[in-house]
């Protein structure tokens, strides 16, 4: 039997059509627009086309979004200043610094200059900490995505095996926390991990996120589990034409979907859903900042 398609990509118009309506009625009952500030040093193509994404999606729900790009030679002062500014600046609720930065700029001392509450990214040292604590706090993105499609799967988590594959900072550790508080009993798998087909294989949820193009396949996929497909991975597709790429996840998408009872796509699964969280990171600042409500189901 072939899995559920968990879309991704449907999942996150809904959160960006409720982030909308909440801007709507912030607008309108309170005079309050949200604001995110995204900052980007330098020209990675790559980063461009996310800034350039993530501007216009925040235009389209409602929110006023401010974009500083700075010179790759920006010196670290300089861009410690912006972040001051944006920091004291009341118009601006959510703070972005998009990763990677030059190598001249120390990206741990740039993260932890911007304010805890406007970290929308969720990596400075304050919010990781709170997380790990399970206190209030602001959750990174990718990982609030795929907890939310795992909640809107499942009901509740409460009790479920889950091995998250990968340990990095931004996806892999935070969503084995958020896991924990959501009473997951939560393996973190590595590069080091003996026999991680078989600890995948006894999963209820198996979230990958390791960088390597289908990796999982469909043999370490216990059945009837759910599959979350962090990875984005660009291999050659000499099918398509001459020097043409195609993008996979870390799960080999044709035999998992075999075993598995629900799966996320690549593209059109966990991807869309970063941006959509983003924005509902920046609603909840905005929110938290005026002392109103958090609107519901937008946060972990
Ligand atoms: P990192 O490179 O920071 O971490 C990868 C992790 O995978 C490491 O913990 C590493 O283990 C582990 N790993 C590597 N090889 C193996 C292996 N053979 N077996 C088991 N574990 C292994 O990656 P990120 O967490 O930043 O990203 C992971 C993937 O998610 C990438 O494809 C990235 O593009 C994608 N991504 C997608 C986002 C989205 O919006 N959808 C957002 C962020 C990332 P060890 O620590 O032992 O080296």
């Amino acid at each position: 039997m072939s899995a559920t398609i968990i879309d991704g990509k449907a999942f996150a118009a809904k959160v960006r059509a409720q982030v909308a309506d909440e801007v709507t009625k912030l607008k309108s009952e309170h005079n309050i627009t949200p604001g995110l500030a995204v900052i980007l040093v330098g020209e990675d193509p790559a980063s461009e086309v996310y800034v350039r994404n993530k501007g216009k999606q925040t235009v389209e729900v409602g929110m006023n979004s401010y974009e500083h790009k700075l010179d790759a030679s920006t010196s670290e002062a300089d861009l410690l200043a912006l972040i001051d500014k944006l920091n004291n600046d009341p118009s601006v609720h959510g703070i972005l610094c998009q990763l990677p930065l030059p190598d001249h700029l120390n990206e741990d001392l740039v993260i932890n200059s911007i304010a805890p509450e406007k970290d929308v990214d969720g990596f400075h040292i304050s919010n990781v900490g709170l997380l790990g604590t399970g206190q209030k706090s602001m959750v990174p993105c990718t990982p609030l995505g795929c907890l939310m499609m795992l909640r809107d799967h499942h009901g509740s988590l409460s009790g479920l095996n889950a091995v998250v594959v990968g340990r990095s900072n931004i996806v892999g550790k935070p969503m084995a926390n958020l896991l924990l508080r959501d009473s997951c009993t939560v393996t973190i798998a590595h590069s080091r991990t003996k026999n991680i087909e078989e600890v995948c294989k006894a999963a209820d949820i198996v979230v990958a996120a390791v960088g390597r193009p289908e990796m999982i396949t469909g043999d370490w996929i216990g059945k009837g589990a759910t599959v979350i497909d962090v990875g984005i991975n660009r291999i050659p597709a000499p099918e398509r034409g001459e020097g043409k790429m195609r993008l996979v996840g870390d799960v080999h998408f044709d035999s998992a979907k075999e075993v598995a009872g629900a799966i996320t796509p690549v593209p059109g699964g966990v991807g869309p859903m970063t941006i959509a969280c983003l924005l509902a990171n920046t609603l909840t600042a905005c929110a938290r900042a005026n002392n109103l409500p958090e609107p519901e189901g937008l946060t972990a």
